[in-house]
């Protein structure tokens, strides 16, 4: 199936405004507003937008928190990835470093 743009499409019919917090994401600050689809489907994109709702990223985010659908993830902008919504996890050298290797693994999973 295409990919619709409807990000494009939905920031012509609908205002720059995040739906959830209010703000204004006018200018620069576009890049921090998403399409959010309100049954969850991205391939349902009616043109008058009536399944779209303007979300910030991080209200999108919020909205998304419960169950992570490919919705939103699937949305291709090269300018998302600069957005630092979720950066590498500064634990995880933490967390190799509890995991020491004992040999355990290798010996209870072959017996
Ligand atoms: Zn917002
Ligand atoms: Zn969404």
């Amino acid at each position: 199936m295409k990919k619709i743009d409807y990000r494009e499409q939905a920031l012509k019919i609908l205002p720059w405004v995040c739906a959830s917090c209010g703000r204004d994401f006018s200018g620069k600050k576009l890049r921090e507003l998403t399409v959010h689809h309100k049954d969850h489907n991205s391939n349902n994109n009616p043109p008058d937008g009536s399944n779209w709702e303007m979300l910030c990223l991080y209200c999108h985010d919020n909205e998304h928190s419960r169950d992570m659908d490919a919705e939103w993830l699937a949305t291709e902008d090269p300018d998302r990835k600069k957005v630092p919504i979720s950066t590498h996890n500064p634990f995880a050298k933490l967390a190799s470093l509890l995991e020491k290797p004992e040999g355990k693994k290798g010996k209870d999973g072959k017996e």
